[in-house]
């Protein structure tokens, strides 16, 4: 039945053009940070009902559940888009789609993922009699600060589902390219904390205090071993301190130094075991210097990682989409996606689509003030998730 609806899909993208376009520049205009979605909120949620969607809404904070029930039995298809933006302000006066909020940016291609399901939406909906079970839209706010998706499973925004389909927009990726593949996608992503004490005292009778200053800065060069002598040059790994602060005066020797860092990862027992390492060698060094340090685990999510079934169904609806010649494998990059906490309840799929025009300019990277998408990349990415979900919704 998805081979037929073929022509009524790319019929529904080409009538939906213009209102990806104007549903991503409103966005983009109005961007909101994490946990403040309600604008974004609210718009998904009017949008879902006038499809016919049953839709809930403040689910697990600012986010939004919609099912639309074909009433015939079949799997749950769960289409997922992140909804916020990022504190970083907009560079660029004279650009014609810009930030309106000071200070907030989608500076990571957001808005168009929230465009590209909600055009998804319309186009399924539009052809109710071309699949069964039950599409879930499912808008997650806070996916910058990792903190969106679990509070959405914690309120049941994953149950009964079945499949899980999203996109992310890349910039790096020439625009027309969709790039999908089984196994990790994106890393994981944690945030630790290390505070490594000492004893202050005179800046001049260093003898007499214990100086966390000099032991922090031991530490941090030791922790760069973890990746270049124990991790395999075969599988990609970070270990970033981000921030590091300690001392009051030039002359004063501190008593403590904190650090705040990030780890990456490709698979979860390397995940857990990078952080069980940062936290050895941190005490350990610092023992070593007779300081003491604390190892502090905080936010985090697992990697993104792609059923290798699914994978083929979103290769397949890409290659209807764009050709088989503009259909990439997918990289692994170091960045992290909470939708990881998503995937691990139901076999799903991750993947990227092509959203700058590499080949005629460089592009500014997601997250700079500068990051732009090439709006040639919506058609493309509703258009795949419309067809893998179809494809999904006729599999049994
Ligand atoms: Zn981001
Ligand atoms: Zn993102």
């Amino acid at each position: 039945m998805a081979e037929d609806s073929e022509p009524r899909v790319a019929a529904a993208i080409d009538r939906l053009g213009e209102q990806l376009v104007a549903d991503r520049r409103h966005l983009h205009r109005h961007p909101e940070l994490s946990y403040h979605e309600q604008a974004t909120a609210e718009l998904c949620a009017e949008r879902c009902e006038v499809l016919g969607f049953t839709v809930r809404t403040e689910v697990g904070g600012t986010g939004v559940v919609a099912d639309l029930d074909s009433g015939r039995p079949g799997p749950t298809v769960m289409l997922r888009a992140d909804t916020d933006a990022l504190p970083i302000q907009e560079r660029g006066a004279d650009r014609p789609v810009r930030s309106q909020n000071d200070g907030a940016m989608h500076a990571c291609g957001h808005d168009g993922h929230v465009a590209m399901a909600l055009g998804a939406a319309a186009v399924l909906a539009g052809m109710p009699d071309a699949w069964s079970g039950r599409l879930r839209m499912c808008f997650q706010p806070a996916e910058e600060v990792a903190g969106g998706a679990q509070p959405m499973i914690d309120a049941g925004a994953a149950e009964g589902v079945d499949r899980v389909l999203g996109i992310h927009l890349w910039a790096p990726l020439q625009v027309g390219r969709v790039a999908v593949g089984p196994g990790p996608l994106f890393g994981s992503a944690d945030e630790f904390g290390l505070v490594v004490r000492g004893r202050g005292g005179h800046g001049g009778m260093p003898h007499t205090s214990i100086d966390p200053v000099v032991c922090a800065a031991q530490v941090v060069t030791a922790l760069q071993t973890i990746v270049s002598r124990e991790t395999s040059p075969f599988n990609p790994a970070v270990v970033t301190i981000g921030r590091i602060e300690g001392g009051s005066a030039f002359n004063v020797i501190a008593e403590e130094v904190r650090m705040r860092g990030t780890v990456r990862a490709f698979e979860h027992e390397e995940r857990e075991r990078l952080l069980r390492r940062i936290a050895e060698v941190a005490r350990d060094v610092a023992a070593a210097m007779r300081c003491e340090a604390e190892f502090i685990r905080a936010n985090g999510c697992p990697p993104v990682v792609s059923d290798a079934a699914v994978a083929e169904v979103v290769r397949r609806a890409a290659v209807k989409t764009v050709g088989e010649q503009n259909v990439d494998q997918a990289p692994r990059i170091t960045v992290g996606d909470d939708v990881a906490l998503f995937l691990e309840r139901a076999p799903g799929c991750y993947f990227l689509v092509g959203a700058g025009d590499v080949a005629k300019h460089p592009v500014a990277p997601h997250h700079h003030p500068e990051f732009d998408i090439d709006e040639r990349c919506l058609p493309i990415g509703a258009g795949t998730l419309a067809r893998a979900a179809l494809i999904e919704l006729n599999a049994r």
